[in-house]
């Protein structure tokens, strides 16, 4: 079979191939069928895919496309795409996408009628997430939070009552002031999870609440080192009260903004579909706070 024989058209397939985010042997029989059998490996880095490459014995010639030539670049695929070259889209590590490049080259191949084949494997939040204990039924991925205190602390606002786990990324040297700044936003108590080097030989996975976890990270410059992705269980709510989400509360805000309360919390209610009286102590709770 060849990798397009299900397409009708003459052009290519675009495979989106994940990659090991650590150990290598978790790339997957597929991925290395695709990578082997395409015309061209567009990749976020060349050489650094090139070592991966040359470890598995694969030759296929390496393009790069990474953030700062995505745009440029992507339609130097597409053209090759669309005369019949099937492409595999790598990235450093982990799966296209996924805080990495090519949502440019995958929008505009689908744009153009190009078949998009996702050929699947590891992604740092998923095998974080699924070793940490947290609920994992709904989470929400934030990617990476700013670098910088105030927008930090800011994006933390927004989804300190977020009733879902939380999975961010962090770069090392921020670790230690990311999780003192989620202590301060969401409280001390809240249970949080650091999984780093995942797949590596120092994989680490700590589970504390957030005073605790900052403490020990604080106290071992090692937790301070490598890659890591910082879980957060969401947020608990009220004994009694069911959680309201962010979307609900958002709306609220807005409305109690030009309305007044008890409008804002009818009005709310008809929008989102919750409770009114729920929404209505929400709003009082808010007018508490301010
Ligand atoms: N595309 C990748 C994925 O699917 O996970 C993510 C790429 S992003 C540029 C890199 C970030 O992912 C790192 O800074 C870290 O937060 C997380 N990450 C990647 N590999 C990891 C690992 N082995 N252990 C822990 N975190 C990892």
């Amino acid at each position: 079979m060849t990798l397009s024989s299900a397409q009708s058209s003459a052009a290519g397939t675009l495979y989106v191939v994940a990659t090991p985010i650590g150990n290598l042997d978790d790339i997957t029989a597929r991925a290395l069928r695709v990578l082997r059998e395409v015309s061209l490996i567009a990749a976020e880095d060349t050489r650094h895919s090139a070592r991966l490459m040359q470890h598995f014995g694969i030759g296929t010639p390496l393009a790069a496309c990474h953030e700062h030539n995505e745009r440029e670049q992507g339609s130097h695929f597409i053209a090759r795409l669309l005369s019949g070259a099937d492409v595999a889209l790598i990235s450093d590590a982990g799966t296209p996408l996924i805080s990495d490049p090519g949502y440019h080259l995958v929008r505009n191949a689908r744009a153009a009628g190009i078949q998009v084949v996702p050929v699947p494997g590891p992604s740092a939040l998923i095998t974080a997430l699924s070793a940490a204990g947290l609920p994992s039924d709904r989470f929400i991925f934030e990617g990476f939070l700013p670098a910088k205190t105030a927008g930090r602390r800011a994006r933390l606002e927004q989804v300190k009552e977020e009733p879902r786990t939380l999975i961010f990324y962090e770069a090392p040297h921020r670790i230690l002031e990311c999780l003192e700044d989620m202590q301060l936003v969401f409280g001390g108590e809240r249970l949080a999870l650091l999984a780093r080097e995942l797949t590596k030989t120092f994989e680490t996975l700590k589970g504390l609440p957030l005073s605790e976890l900052a403490t020990w990270v604080a106290a071992d410059p090692n937790q301070q080192r490598g890659e890591c992705v910082v879980l957060v269980a969401g947020w608990p709510a009220p004994e009694g009260e069911e959680a309201l989400s962010v979307e609900a509360l958002r709306v609220l805000d807005l409305l109690l903004q030009d309305l007044p309360l008890k409008r804002a919390a009818a009005l709310a209610a008809e929008i989102t579909g919750v409770r009114k009286n729920l929404l209505y102590q929400a709003a009082l709770d808010r007018q508490k706070d301010v």
